[in-house]
Formats: structure tokens, sequence, C-alpha cells
């Protein structure tokens, strides 16, 4: 155990001296501290705080168990060491000046850096759809995707555990991404953003919303709590990451979504 620490020690010492290496290691730093105070933050809110039924209403049927958080935990930080060394290479890249990320927001201006923001979130979107539409078919299930599932009913924990090849073919859309289209850092940064805490919330595990949302003009286009629990719980419907657009137009929405967002809203009332 002491030479397989010494040995690991050894290992990132020389991937400091490379900048690659540099890149990599801060942003499993960044990843993991960013992931322990979102998902972990707003577990500790939910779960510890403010979780008496008569404040929110739980999507949950069963508490939850030490050992799904943990198996989580594990896994997310696998999927860090993924995403890490993919940011390590688009930072690399840029520095070679191979990517399209541009530094100065006045070369495209304020209404492309909104515009751009918007079109990498629909795209986004329509990618994670058929990748994970993908990842259910019962031959890649197990390689892909059985990791982000096998803890049951999700918690904030489980927005970020992916097996290590569901970790890379979810990181390839913002690599790939970044030589395609102009990007500013800002919009980038808030892509990471927008993406993070709408994963985390997706895994609520409770809905705040009134059950009028599914029915609203706008709520019904936008994916949430309820939403993705039906997918942890049925499997092959809800595909989507953001919007519904995807399940809707392939009929893998589920006809008793706005049922049952009613039926988890009257369930503790
Ligand atoms: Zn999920
Ligand atoms: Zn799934």
């Amino acid at each position: 155990m002491q030479t397989y620490s010494r040995s690991l020690l050894i290992v990132i010492f020389l991937l400091i001296l490379d900048k690659f290496g540099f890149y990599w290691i801060a942003f499993v730093g960044i990843i993991v501290v960013r992931y322990f105070l979102i998902a972990g933050g707003i577990y500790w809110l939910f779960y510890s705080l403010i979780s008496s039924p008569r404040r929110v209403r739980t999507l949950r049927s069963r508490p939850v168990a030490r050992k799904a958080i943990q198996q989580d935990i594990e896994l997310s930080i696998v999927s860090a060491i993924i995403f890490a060394f993919c940011s390590a290479f688009i930072v690399s890249a840029y520095d070679s000046d191979m990517t399209r990320i541009y530094p100065a927001i006045g070369q495209y201006g304020g209404g492309y850096l909104v515009g751009s923001f918007i079109a990498v979130l629909l795209l986004q979107d329509a990618y994670f759809y058929f990748v994970h539409r993908a990842f259910h078919h019962p031959a890649l299930f197990k390689w892909f995707h059985w990791g982000h599932h096998r803890t049951g009913e999700p918690t904030p924990w489980t927005s970020f555990a992916f097996d290590p090849l569901e970790a890379l073919v979810q990181a390839l859309f913002l690599v790939g991404i970044v030589f395609i289209l102009p990007l500013h850092f800002v919009t980038l940064i808030a892509v990471l953003l927008t993406m993070t805490l709408w994963t985390v919330w997706n895994h609520l595990g409770f809905e705040l919303l009134p059950v009028s949302f599914p029915h609203h003009w706008l709520g019904k286009w936008l994916i949430g709590p309820t939403h993705h629990a039906i997918h942890h719980r049925k499997y092959r419907v809800h595909y989507g990451l953001y919007f519904t657009f995807w399940d809707r137009l392939l009929n893998t929405h589920d006809p008793n979504y706005e049922k049952e967002f009613g039926c988890s809203a009257n369930k503790n009332q």
C-alpha cells in the first residue's frame, strides 16, 4: 500500500512538470471541489435541513442508503478524472491556437455571446438525448450506463456518477464543439455552470414546482426532478437533459408524466 501511494505521488509529480499534466491535475481538483460544493451542498440542504414532507414533496419511495451515496461519489471521482483530461485537452488545444475559442467578447458581440450559449444548450440536449438513448440499448447498457442507474432512485450525488466510457462520450461533446463553433470562455463557463446546476436539479429527488408546471406553455418543455425520476424508475422513457422536445417528438415521453407530477404533489399534502 505504501509502495502504491509512493508510486502515485511520483506519477502526480511527473505530471505536474508537464504542462498538460498540470492542467489535468488542476481540473481534477476544480471538478471534484465543484461536485462536493454543489451536489453535496444541495444534498445537505434538502436531505438534512428541509426534508420535512410538509415543506417539499419527495419523489423517493424509500430512504437514501449510505452505500448508494458512497458508490455515487466513487464513480463521480472517476468521471472527474476523465472530464479533467478532456478539459486539459481543450485548454492545451487553445494554447496551440487550434480551437475556435475567442478571447475578446467584442470580436463577435454580445448578441452572439447569448445566441451561442443557447445554441450550445440546444445542441448538447440533442447530443445527450441520442447517446443516452443508445446507452440504454442492452448491448451497451452494461458498459456505458449501468453505473449511473445502479443506486436506483437518484440523489444529487448521482448527478455526475457515470461509468468511465459514458463520462468520455459525454465529455466528447464539449471537446468537439470548441473546434466547430466560435465560443468565448464566458460562454463555456456559463454552459458548464448551467449543466452542473440543471443536472443536480434533475437528480434532486424532490419536486418543488406547482402541479400546473407541466401544463404551463414553457414548463411543459423543461426537464426537472419528476421528469428525470421517472427515467430512473422506468428506463424506457425520458432520455433528455434540459428540454422535452426530443422525448415528445420521438415518442419516449411518458404519457403519465403530467399525472405523476400531480401524484408526487399530492402524496405528501
Ligand atoms: Zn440520471
Ligand atoms: Zn439512463
